[in-house]
Formats: C-alpha cells, sequence, structure tokens
C-alpha cells in the first residue's frame, strides 16, 4: 500500500535566526571582502546559472575582484576548484581573505596577473568566467586554448565590452542576455527607482 505521509516539525526555536550559509548563489554583498568591484548579488546569482557548477569541475575566474564568483563556484559543487586571475594585489588580498573566511582555501588558486598572458600552464576548466580583462586579444586565445565543450560565460559593463560580446556572439553563437535590475531607494521621504548599470551576459559553449 502507499506509505501514509507523516509531517515531521523540525524545532528551530532554539537556532539563531539567520545561522548557516544559504545553498543558492546570490549571496550578499557585505558578506565579501570587497573594494566596491564586486558582482553584485542578483546578477552574481545569473552569472552561477550559466557557468553551471558540477561536482569536480575547474573554474577560470577571469577579472576576479574580489573573488565572489569563485566562492559562490565553489561553495555550489562538491569537490569544484577554481583559479582567481586578478592583476591588483590589493584585490588578491580581497580574494584570499574571502577564501579563508569560507573555509575554501585549499580549492581556490590565485593567480596574481593579468589575462591571457598568465593563461599558459593552467590547469584546463571545464568553465571559464570573464568579468573583466575581455579584449578581442583575451576571447582569440581562449578559442584557441580551451577543449571543446568547455562553458564560457562573460559580462559586460562598458558599451566597448558589450559590443566586442555582440560581435562575438554573432561570430559563434551561444546566447546573449541583458541583465537591468532597479532597486527601491529612498527619495527625500518617498522612494524611487535606481537603475544599476546594465550588464550583457555572454555564454556561449566552446
Ligand atoms: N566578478 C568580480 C568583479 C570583477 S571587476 C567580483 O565579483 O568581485 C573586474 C576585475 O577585472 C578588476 O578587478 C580588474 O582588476 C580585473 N582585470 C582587468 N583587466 C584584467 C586582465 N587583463 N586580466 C585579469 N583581470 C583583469
Amino acid at each position: 500500500g502507499i506509505a501514509t505521509p507523516v509531517a515531521v516539525a523540525i524545532d528551530l526555536s532554539d537556532a539563531p535566526r539567520g545561522f548557516g550559509l544559504p545553498r543558492t548563489p546570490g549571496l550578499a554583498e557585505s558578506r565579501f571582502a570587497s573594494d566596491g568591484q564586486i558582482t553584485k548579488s542578483p546578477v552574481r546569482a545569473l552569472t552561477l546559472a550559466a557557468l553551471a557548477p558540477r561536482p569536480g569541475e575547474h573554474l577560470w575566474d577571469i577579472g576576479a575582484g574580489s573573488g565572489s564568483v569563485s566562492v559562490e563556484w565553489l561553495l555550489a559543487a562538491p569537490g569544484a576548484s577554481a583559479t582567481a586571475v586578478e592583476p591588483r594585489a590589493d584585490r588578491g588580498a580581497n580574494i584570499a581573505a574571502n577564501a579563508r573566511a569560507f573555509g575554501l582555501s585549499p580549492r581556490l588558486r590565485l593567480v596574481e596577473g593579468r589575462a591571457p598572458e598568465c593563461l599558459d600552464g593552467l590547469a584546463g576548466p571545464e568553465a571559464v568566467f570573464v568579468g573583466g580583462g575581455g579584449s578581442e586579444e583575451l576571447f582569440a586565445r581562449l578559442w584557441e586554448i580551451l577543449p571543446e565543450g568547455t562553458r564560457l560565460v562573460a559580462n559586460a559593463v562598458t558599451l566597448e565590452t558589450e559590443a566586442l560580446l555582440t560581435t562575438l556572439a554573432a561570430r559563434r553563437g551561444g546566447e546573449l542576455i541583458r541583465i537591468e535590475l532597479s532597486r527601491a531607494e529612498p527619495l527625500g521621504s518617498l522612494r524611487a527607482w535606481q537603475a544599476a548599470r546594465p550588464v550583457t551576459q555572454w555564454s556561449v559553449i566552446r
């Protein structure tokens, strides 16, 4: 016969509110050490969805900034690993601090340098995120060195990088989305929408 469903009441009355870490990507910016150059939480959630981490996979996070995308990649899949590429030493320090704070240091490698120059010799990835340093030269190099089947996701904020991504999408295929988000902010005693800069995101499989 069919088992009778049993309602199990979990007693959370003693647990501190908001304790622990949510399982879903898009953690608040305030959870990360950063200088303000950080992919905003809703954009990061969409970026992780596009990167689609699976157990044991390796990510190249190019233009890693605070390392927030690497951290969420590592949190999302058991045994996943990441290489964060970031030329600025102050941001490298934030990446290391964030990896440590989340207990992820052993799975994150920091490369202090510029892409594409510093990509040679890195362990091959299943997915690549380009959050900074996206140039014609970088994408040309990635196309040469990435194995077929590698997932590539690139975010653009500037018109110049957006133009590059739309050109590349026309040539290589994949999907372009435009993320336009507004947040309600105080305006005097009332509220108004405050628009964030739109982000153009290209996702493609090599
Ligand atoms: N996704 C990051 C924010 C990226 S900001 C986060 O959530 O924290 C873009 C970063 O790209 C900056 O830190 C900048 O220093 C870096 N960058 C610029 N040119 C680069 C290049 N050629 N190679 C690697 N990183 C680069």
